[in-house]
Parts: structure tokens; sequence; C-alpha cells
């Protein structure tokens, strides 16, 4: 069973402790903030009152047993680059860290951070492209360059199969999926027709996938 260490219990780290509980995971949760401590301490494994820029603390709670800390300190990059320091140097193995921009981000990989997450970024890129591309229902990005869409089938593409719509060939994407009433079928056959209300997900690059938003 794999063990997680959660450190700043805000909207966003109290947020990956809860899921990771629900989910089954034991989580060890930290913050130097009594009430936030208290707001968790009946949902996760361990909820500490601590200071986590404290070596002797982080020491004394055991870190180097966990496998994976997510550090989720916000506005205190000091605290939150120190913490991921001494979560290195302590031996967690593997350590994802919320930072705040870029520049943030290049000095958390200095120190050793082994993923940089900008949930707050992210979460703006995705909701702008739901807003502008009004056809595009989720939007996620892949890499800079691809990503993975959600697009809502047309009127024209109704009762037709993907072997006459040729999307994948046409438009160069790799249709992965086909949401049907809330069920997700990933085992996408030529020979199946589309119904009125199926979305599909759509992978590929940005380019291809602007041009498949545009044509259909
Ligand atoms: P969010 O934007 O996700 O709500 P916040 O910046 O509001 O994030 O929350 C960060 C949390 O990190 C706060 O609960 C704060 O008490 C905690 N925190 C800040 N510094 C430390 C520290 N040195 N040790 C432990 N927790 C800390």
């Amino acid at each position: 069973m794999k063990q997680y260490i959660v450190i700043g219990l805000g909207n966003f780290g109290a947020s990956v402790a809860k899921t990771l509980v629900d989910k089954g995971y034991n989580v060890l949760a930290i913050d130097k903030n009594k009430e936030k401590v208290q707001e968790l301490a009946n949902t996760v494994t361990h909820a500490v009152e601590a200071d986590a820029t404290d070596e002797e603390v982080l020491k004394t709670l055991g870190v180097r047993n966990f496998d994976l800390a997510v550090v989720s300190i916000g506005n205190n990059i000091h605290a939150n680059v120190l913490t991921t320091l001494l979560l290195k140097e302590l031996g967690v193995s593997y350590v994802i860290v919320k930072a705040q921009d870029n520049l943030h981000g290049n000095l958390l990989s200095k120190v050793g951070a082994d993923r940089i997450i900008y949930p707050e970024r992210d979460m703006g890129v995705r909701i702008a492209h739901n807003l502008i591309s009004s056809n595009v229902m989720d939007y996620l990005e892949f890499s800079p360059n691809y990503s993975i869409i959600e697009l809502p089938v047309t009127a024209s593409m109704v009762g037709k199969n993907l072997a006459e719509l040729k999307i994948g060939s046409q438009y160069n994407v790799n249709l992965v999926a086909i949401k049907r009433k809330g069920e997700i079928n990933i085992s996408v056959r030529n020979d199946i027709s589309f119904s009125s209300g199926d979305i599909m997900v759509v992978f590929g690059s940005n380019n291809d996938l602007k041009e498949l938003q545009n044509s259909i």
C-alpha cells in the first residue's frame, strides 16, 4: 500500500489529501495551521500540526518512509522551496510541488522537485479553451503541442459510422473513446454508428484538433 504525505492543507492540498483517502490510500497530512489540521483530522490517516521547514520535525515524522509527497504550500515561496529541498535530502523518492509561476518552478527543479504543477494556470488555460471553442466540452493539455478534447457529434454525423466519416485519417487525430449516455466506450470500432448526444474523446496535435473542431 502506497503511503503519501501532503504538506500544506489549503484548498488544493486538502482536496488532494481527501481524494487519496477516498481511493483507499494512507495519507500523512501536515500543516502549521491548527484549524487546517483539525478540519482533516477525522478524514486522513494522520494529521499533524507542524512546520514543514523544520528538518527535525520531518525526520521525527519519518518522511523518508513515504513513497510520495505533495507540497502544496501556497504563498510562502521560501517555505515551499525549503520543504521540497528537505524532503529530497531526507530521501523521499518522488516529490510533487505546487508552483506559482515559471521562475518558482525553475527554482523547484533545481532543488530536486520531481514534478512541478501549476494548478491555477492549468485550470485557467482549460477554462479559456472551453470558452473560446463553443463546441469543445473539455480540454486536457498533454504537452505544449498535444491535447485531448471532448467534442459532441454534430447532426450530420448521426447515423454514420467511423469507416464512413474517416475522422482519424482525415484529420490525423486519434478517436480514443466515445461517451454515450454517461458510459464510456474505449474500444472504438469502425462499424460503430454515432447517435445523437454522443461525445467524441479525441487525442491529437493542437493544430489537427483545431482543424477538426472547425470542420465538423
Ligand atoms: P491554496 O491556494 O491551495 O488554498 P494556501 O496557500 O491557501 O493554498 O494554503 C497553503 C497552506 O500551507 C496553508 O494552510 C498554510 O497554513 C500551509 N503552510 C504554509 N507554510 C507552511 C509550513 N512551513 N509548514 C506547514 N504548512 C505550511
